[in-house]
């Protein structure tokens, strides 16, 4: 597939996994008569989702936002969640890179279908980091609930994802904004979780901005569809309202993570999509 092109970036995505949620999880609030039509349900009304993450080459740099769900999950979550493989270390040897040539491993937060990849199982059944030469940032709040989670924050936040990423000194954990290259910077947002941060990428006047888990497909496009399984909804809302007005006036992308039919889009004011990338 041809990247979609950000001035001198080029953005990528990479199969990191297909899963099926439950279409009402995804959907909270919203009637069902409403949501099936963007995506219909299997008779255990669940829906297919992707897990893909972006690769984002630019002049300087390999940066690559969430890692899938990688290659740790067991078979009895494998049959539950109705998994497909990830792929993303050939899909990145198809773009002429192995894993060391990713150097910024940028995560929105820290679920598990995020962080996934982060911590892989070698040819030998051993963990490892997937990307060895990479920095991983991820805002303090997220961390802090990664490492001593709730009762809610234990469902999604595992261990094994990345309890070898403090102690390997490939993590950087920041606060706030936060600007990488001239190109690419990430910004708290909170929301889905308390510290869950978005990517923008902004290069001779094209921009594209990666709300994660804000705005995990483009049928959630109206700023009061938001999911089930986000920890602060009022706060997703206001973030929606904020950042879809915000970036609507840059004439902005929209990118996915979850979006198994649109990659990218851009919003009208009325939150209808005005153009598609697929
Ligand atoms: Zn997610």
């Amino acid at each position: 597939m041809k990247p979609l092109v950000i001035g001198t970036c080029e953005c990528h995505w990479l199969n990191g996994g297909s899963f099926r949620l439950d279409g009402g999880a995804m959907f909270g609030q919203v009637p069902k008569m409403i949501w099936q039509h963007y995506y219909p349900p299997a008779s255990d009304n669940t829906i297919a989702l992707c897990n893909d993450p972006l690769l984002i080459r630019t002049p300087s740099l390999n940066i690559l936002i969430d890692s899938g769900l990688g290659n740790k999950l067991t078979v009895q979550e494998q049959a539950l969640l109705q998994t497909g493989p990830w792929q993303l270390l050939s899909q990145l040897a198809v773009l002429g890179l192995s894993r060391q040539d990713i150097d910024l491993l940028l995560l929105t937060h820290g679920d598990f279908d995020h962080v996934g990849g982060v911590v892989m199982l070698n040819e030998h059944g051993q963990e490892e980091l997937t990307f060895p030469a990479a920095t991983h940032l991820i805002q303090q709040n997220e961390w802090q609930d990664m490492i001593l989670p709730g009762p809610r924050g234990q469902e999604s936040y595992w261990p094994l994802n990345f309890k070898h990423l403090e102690k390997s000194g490939r993590l950087q954990v920041i606060q706030g904004d936060h600007q990488l290259c001239p190109e690419v910077r990430v910004s708290l947002t909170g929301g889905h979780t308390r510290g869950h941060q978005l990517v923008e990428i902004s290069s001779q006047g094209d921009t594209a901005v990666h709300l994660g888990d804000l705005f995990p497909t483009h049928a959630h496009s109206q700023p009061l569809t938001v999911m089930a399984y986000d920890n602060f909804p009022l706060e997703v809302i206001a973030c929606k309202e904020l950042y879809f007005a915000q970036y609507r006036q840059r004439d902005a992308w929209f990118t996915f993570y979850h979006d198994p039919v649109l990659r990218a889009c851009k919003l009208g004011a009325e939150g209808q999509i005005t153009a598609r990338w697929s």
